[in-house]
């Protein structure tokens, strides 16, 4: 089922990730929406920016902007945002989805792996929420979703860099909300289960078989029940949520 917000309509929503898995439903329900969606792309990813940005607009997006930034490079997300605002003024809503998960037991875990996740999915997400942020308080009416994870709250044996990463997010939500939620700024934190994308695929069988046994549901979630959860919070039905850390993984935390 899609959830539908007639308030999106025409609204300039960035979402980063968004060239595959949940990033990318999202973006595809915002267009189905009628938003004006924009996403990034890495250097080098011209075309499927351009692809992307064509699909986009025959879903229903008013525009699709496909903006150059890696989330690890500050100037690149400076000079990628300051020309949108340029050209198409303030953006008035953020979904922080770009993330990595470089897994491995706490013992060979190399350092590199863990300030590339740090970087990727923390750093990233305060760089991008910074640089947007002066335009959010003109906006005074502004939201912004943190895509964190329920490893985030649980923990997860070998995933202690990716799950510091994610409870991090939930820290960098709380604050926003506090400092911002004056402006009519909001700032929530969505933490999904295991959904199924490119990330899961990677698990082996039987780590997928063991996820599924806690889950009480019995199955991972889909992109597009993210998206909902996603559109809810960035429409102003969610008007009075913000510093709140939703939880969406079929059961699986109880
Ligand atoms: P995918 O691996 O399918 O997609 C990740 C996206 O992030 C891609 O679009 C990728 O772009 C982009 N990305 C990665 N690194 C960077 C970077 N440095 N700069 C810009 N873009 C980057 O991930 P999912 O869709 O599975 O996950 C999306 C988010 O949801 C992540 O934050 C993840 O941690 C979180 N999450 C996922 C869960 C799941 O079960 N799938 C569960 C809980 C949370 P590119 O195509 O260029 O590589």
């Amino acid at each position: 089922m899609k959830a539908n917000f007639e308030d999106l309509k025409g609204k300039k929503i960035l979402v980063t990730g968004a060239t595959r898995g949940i990033g990318r439903s999202i973006v595809e329900s915002l267009a189905e929406q009628g938003a004006h969606v924009v996403f990034n792309f890495r250097e080098g990813k011209e075309s499927v920016a351009e692809e992307m940005k064509g699909h986009l607009e025959k879903l229903g997006a008013s525009m699709a902007t496909a903006v150059m930034f890696d989330v690890t490079n500050t100037e690149q997300i400076k000079t990628a945002l300051d020309a949108f605002a340029k050209e198409h003024g303030v953006i008035e809503g953020l979904v922080n989805n770009a993330g990595i998960s470089r897994d491995q037991l706490v013992l060979r875990m190399k350092e590199e792996d863990v300030e590339a996740t740090l970087n990727t999915n923390l750093k990233g997400a305060i760089m991008v929420s910074q640089v947007l942020s002066r335009g959010f308080l003109r906006a005074e009416n502004a939201s912004v979703v943190n895509i964190s994870s329920i490893v985030g709250l649980m923990g997860n044996a070998g995933q202690i860099a990716y799950a510091a990463s994610k409870a991090g997010m939930i820290g960098l939500t709380k604050s926003l909300a506090k400092e911002l939620g004056a402006k009519n700024v909001r700032c929530n934190a969505i933490c999904p289960g295991f959904i199924d994308t490119d990330m899961t695929d990677a698990l082996k069988e039987e780590t997928k078989e063991g996820y599924l046994s806690g889950i009480p549901m019995k199955r991972f979630g889909t992109t597009q029940e993210v998206a909902n959860l996603v559109n809810f919070l960035l429409s102003n039905a969610s008007s009075y949520i913000t510093g709140e850390t939703i939880k969406i993984d079929g059961g699986l935390y109880i």
